[in-house]
């Protein structure tokens, strides 16, 4: 009787209803509920300050600060932040500074939060990059190969002039630093500099081990940016408010005087487990997923590499 029932196709049909009008009533009660977390994890707005000239800090949104540079008949944008929405809702916001079309990308390194928003990209555009970036990206364009209208279309090795409709730039990289291809956009005329990742305030500079990044590198390109001729005035970075030359030269000193103690505690034969216990590195926990060496512990490594 039950399985005759069952098998009634009227029975079917009406029991295939109710299931999709009860997922239907859970979604809506539900509603308030997937919003609400949506909110909480939301990032902040995109804002868009300007800097100098028409130099824009574009901060807020998911992913690292970007900047702007309107032309006279197309945008320049350096860095693209780290979810395609972020980087539309940027689009969007530039417009009302600028209602120009997007004309080029500088990317400053090859990390996610200054990348991946490329994903929102639509139609080509000219995107340039160090050729290390370039490589670093690969491997993403590999596992998801709709991904390579984002790859670089165009590189350069050790510096490129740009001339972008009425503005100088000229991109730099000095060798391995944050990751194996940062580049260092001056603007001369403005005496500014886009630093891309070589500025961190308040906690210790990441140096990506795994794109090749080091410590050495990482200060002599700090120095270089410094030394710069004409001298540049104002350092913008992806995770940092703007800078000027006293905190530029404050960072390196406390980087070296860091390498100092490390080769302090060396000399002495201090293992690496003693050093980094003395500069109150602790130990992860156990079972904790592999993590990225701490900075005494890249620092310990190059001068024990170099000795
Ligand atoms: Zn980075």
């Amino acid at each position: 009787m039950v399985i005759s029932i069952l098998k009634n196709p009227a029975f079917r049909v009406k029991a295939r209803l109710v299931l999709i009008s009860t997922v239907f009533i859970i979604c809506l009660v539900l509603k308030p509920v997937i919003n609400f977390s949506q909110q909480t994890f939301s990032p902040p707005p995109i804002s868009i300050v300007k800097i100098k000239g028409n130099i824009y800090f574009i901060k807020g949104g998911s992913g690292a600060n970007c900047f702007l540079i309107p032309g006279k008949k197309s945008n320049l944008l350096v860095d693209a932040k780290m979810t395609a929405d972020s980087f539309r809702q940027m689009l969007e916001e530039i417009q009302k500074i600028s209602p120009l079309p997007l004309g080029m990308i500088v990317l400053t390194h090859s990390d996610g939060d200054h990348i991946n928003g490329l994903r929102g990209l639509e139609g080509k555009v000219k995107i340039l990059a160090h050729r290390k970036t370039y490589e670093e990206m690969l491997p993403l364009v590999e596992q998801t190969p709709e991904l390579k209208e984002i790859l670089p279309t165009e590189t350069y090795e050790d510096s490129r002039i740009i001339d972008f409709e009425g503005t100088r730039l000229e991109l730099k990289n000095f060798g391995p630093a944050h990751t194996s291809g940062d580049t260092i956009i001056f603007i001369a005329e403005a005496r500014v500099a886009i630093t891309g990742d070589l500025m961190f305030f308040g906690r210790d500079p990441l140096i990506h081990k795994h794109k090749n990044g080091t410590f050495f590198g990482y200060l002599k390109t700090l120095q270089a940016m410094l030394d710069y001729k004409p001298e540049i005035e104002i350092f913008l970075s992806g995770h940092a408010d703007p800078a000027g030359r006293q905190q530029v030269s404050e960072l390196i000193s406390s980087l070296k005087e860091k390498e100092a103690r490390v080769r302090e505690l060396i000399n002495q034969g201090k293992t690496l487990e003693e050093i980094k216990e003395a500069f109150g590195v602790q130990a992860p926990a156990a079972g904790t997923p592999v993590r990225r060496p701490p900075l005494v512990e890249i620092i310990y490594q190059e001068i024990m590499d170099k000795k």
